[in-house]
C-alpha cells in the first residue's frame, strides 16, 4: 500500500509540473498576441516629496488585461516574457509608452515631472538593437535625461554585473537616472552603488511595513538612508501605508516616498486628475 501510495504521489508531483508547464507556454503564447492586441497597458503609482506631499515623479507600472483570465499582475508574466525573450519587445513599449505619456504631462502641466521606469536586465542583452533608438526618442519628445529614472532590482543587479554595468553607465551619459529597486532585498556589495554611478536607492516594501517604534527595521531604514546621502543618493522608501511609517521616514530625511498612503496606482486619466488638483 505505501508502495503504491508513494508512487500516486510520484505521478501526482509528476502530473502537477506538467500543468505548470503547459500553463506556462500557454501564457507565452497569449504573450505574443497581448502587444498587437492592446492587451498590456501601464498604470502610473505617484511618488512623492516626502517633505511636502508633492508629487515629483510617477513610476509606471506594466498590466496585462487577459481576453479570458482578466488582468494579470506583471510577477506572473514578466519572468516568462524573460524567458521567452519577448521582454525586448515588452521593454521597448514600456519605455517608449512611459516617455510618451511624461512628455504629455510635462508639456501640460508645465512642470518638472520625472518618470521612472522598471527595467529588466534581459534587455539589455541585445542593447545596440534599441538604445540609440530610445535616446533618439527621448530627444524627439523633448524629454531630458534627467527626467527619467530606470529601476533595476538589486537581486537582478548582482545576476548581471558586466554585460549590464555597461549599459547602465550608457545611459548615465544621457543623463538617465538609475535607481537600485528592492534595496535591501539582495546581496549587492556597496561598491555597486559608486562603480554604477547609482542614482536613488528604493528601501523595499518589506522593511516599510515593518516600520514602527518597537521593530528593529527601523534602525536598519534610518542607515540605509544615512549610508545613501553620505553617498550623494536619492532615497525613495516604497510601500508607505501609513501615517506613522511616513512620520519615522521623514524624521529620517527619507527624501521621496510611494505607497497607498499616497496614492495606489492609477490610470493615466486618474494620474492626470491628481496632477490638475495639485495645480491650484
Ligand atoms: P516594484 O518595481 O518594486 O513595484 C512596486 C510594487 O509594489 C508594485 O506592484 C506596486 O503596485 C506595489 N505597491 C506600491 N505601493 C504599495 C503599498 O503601499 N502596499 C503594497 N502592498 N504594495 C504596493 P506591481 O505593480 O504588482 O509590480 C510588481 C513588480 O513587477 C514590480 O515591483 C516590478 O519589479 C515588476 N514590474 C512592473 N512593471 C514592470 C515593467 O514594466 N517592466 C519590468 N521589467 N518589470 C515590471
Ligand atoms: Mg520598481
Ligand atoms: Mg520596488
Ligand atoms: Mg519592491
Amino acid at each position: 500500500a505505501a508502495k503504491s501510495a508513494g508512487r500516486s504521489r510520484w505521478c501526482f508531483f509528476s502530473f502537477e509540473l506538467h500543468q505548470q508547464a503547459i500553463e506556462r507556454q500557454s501564457i507565452s503564447n497569449d504573450l505574443r498576441q497581448a502587444l498587437s492586441n492592446n492587451e498590456l497597458f501601464l498604470v502610473f503609482q505617484p511618488i512623492v516629496d516626502m517633505q511636502t506631499g508633492h508629487i515629483r515623479k510617477f513610476e509606471t507600472l506594466l498590466r496585462w488585461q487577459h481576453p479570458n483570465r482578466g488582468l494579470i499582475p506583471p510577477e506572473a508574466f514578466i519572468p516568462i516574457a524573460e524567458e521567452s525573450g519577448l521582454i525586448a519587445e515588452i521593454g521597448d513599449y514600456v519605455f517608449k509608452e512611459s516617455i510618451r505619456q511624461l512628455a504629455d504631462w510635462r508639456r501640460r502641466f508645465a512642470m518638472d515631472l520625472m518618470m521612472s521606469i522598471n527595467i529588466s536586465p534581459y534587455q539589455l542583452s541585445n542593447p545596440e538593437k534599441y538604445m540609440s533608438d530610445w535616446f533618439e526618442f527621448l530627444h524627439d519628445q523633448h524629454v531630458p535625461g534627467y527626467a527619467v529614472s530606470l529601476e533595476i532590482t538589486e537581486n537582478m543587479l548582482m545576476h548581471h554585473t558586466e554585460a549590464v554595468s555597461k549599459q547602465l553607465l550608457a545611459f548615465r551619459d544621457e543623463g538617465i537616472n538609475v535607481a537600485l529597486d528592492d534595496f535591501g532585498t539582495g546581496y549587492s556589495a556597496l561598491s555597486y552603488l559608486n562603480r554604477l554611478d547609482i542614482d536613488y536607492i528604493k528601501i523595499d516594501r518589506s522593511f516599510v511595513s515593518e516600520l514602527t517604534e518597537e521593530h528593529m527595521e527601523k534602525d536598519l531604514c534610518e542607515a540605509i538612508i544615512s549610508m545613501a546621502h553620505k553617498l550623494k543618493l536619492k532615497v525613495v522608501a516604497e510601500g508607505i501605508e501609513t501615517q506613522a511609517q511616513a512620520a519615522i521616514l521623514i524624521k529620517f530625511g527619507c527624501d521621496l516616498g510611494q505607497g497607498y498612503l499616497y496614492s495606489k496606482p492609477l490610470l493615466a486619466q486618474d494620474a492626470e486628475a491628481l496632477l490638475m488638483a495639485q495645480q491650484v
